[in-house]
């Protein structure tokens, strides 16, 4: 009996966003909004949007001993997350600093910080909740030598699951541990390298199935997804909803598709119930606020 249905290892930011009228240029200073400060980070949501639906979901994270460390570790656990693994100080929280024009085009830089301080040591040392926990998940804003160790680190019969965001090419040892690898389209390009020449989906999904991961999900936005493993390529339709917002929608489905196939179900089927939740999350603004609970995905 596992203590843990999710272990997220990732990453946990401060998103700090400003409404502008226009993003300043070199040397430019403009005025714009009311701060906002939003917790973020692909591990957090991750953590947070499993914990939502239900999954008892642990967190294995850096953050600094500081104001956004606290924000971040409060919303874990106003989510349900366990914060038994997330580690406190060595660098400032991570922090993404975002400005959003009218049109909503945004700049974006982030500072790593305490995320970039997660070492393949303090994952040695969490040790326990690799062995308490079915599945684990990882992204990888990280450094990858972490994330390398997460795949060392697996129980035996835990399954792992990675969306590699922001992508770079993947060691062998890490694309094999994969059930799956879920890539979006940017992502299953660059991890391709030169070696997706068209713009079918399926395509890629062979080719990265091809580089040893037992099963590879490709998500397409309002086009739902596609599934590929040894029993072959389907497509998972998408629910048709009024987008308002699309943040956070990868790092919901990845967190539901991980649950679910952490309680059983079939590599498809957990992709379908994955696009519902997704859907459900971009009919609402924000990352963390619009992860919705089982019974709202039902209600679907
Ligand atoms: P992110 O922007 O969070 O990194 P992503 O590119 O990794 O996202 P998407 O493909 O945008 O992931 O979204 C993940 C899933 O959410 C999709 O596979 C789909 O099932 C669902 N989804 C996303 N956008 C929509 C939409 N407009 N309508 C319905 N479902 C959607």
């Amino acid at each position: 009996m596992y203590d843990y249905d999710l272990l997220v290892v990732g990453s946990a930011n401060a998103d700090l966003v400003i409404g502008v009228e226009r993003r300043p240029g070199a040397g430019e200073t403009v005025l714009g909004s009311d701060l906002a400060v939003h917790p973020g980070g692909k591990g957090a949501n991750q953590a947070a949007a499993a914990a939502r639906l239900g999954a008892r979901t642990a967190l294995l994270a850096r953050v600094g001993d500081d104001g956004h460390g606290r924000l971040l570790l409060d919303s874990q656990r106003a989510a349900g997350v366990d914060t038994v693994g997330v580690l406190v100080g060595g660098a400032p929280t991570g922090v993404a600093l975002i400005q959003v024009d009218p049109s909503g085009d945004n700049s974006i830089v982030v500072s790593p910080g305490a995320n970039g301080r997660l070492t393949p040591a303090d994952v040695r040392a969490a040790g326990g909740l690799f062995h308490a926990s079915r599945v684990v998940s990882a992204q990888l804003e990280i450094p990858l030598e972490t994330v390398v160790e997460v795949v060392r680190s697996l129980a035996p019969g835990s399954r792992f699951v990675l969306n590699p965001s922001p992508p770079l090419p993947l060691p062998a040892e890490v694309l094999a541990a994969c059930d799956p690898l879920i890539v979006n389209e940017h992502e299953a390009k660059v991890i391709l390298g030169g070696a997706a020449t068209g713009d079918s989906p399926e395509e890629w999904a062979e080719l990265l199935l091809a580089r040893g991961p037992r099963s590879v999900v490709v998500t397409l936005g309002g086009e739902g997804a596609l599934v590929a493993s040894a029993d072959g390529v389907a497509r998972v339709p998408s629910v048709k909803v009024r987008a308002v917002d699309t943040t956070g929608a990868g790092d919901a489905f990845t967190a539901a598709l991980a649950w679910r196939l952490g309680a059983g179900e079939p590599l498809a089927q957990a992709a379908a119930y994955a696009a519902r939740v997704g859907a459900v999350t971009v009919t609402r603004e924000g990352a963390q606020v619009s992860f919705p609970t089982a019974a709202e995905v039902a209600a679907l």
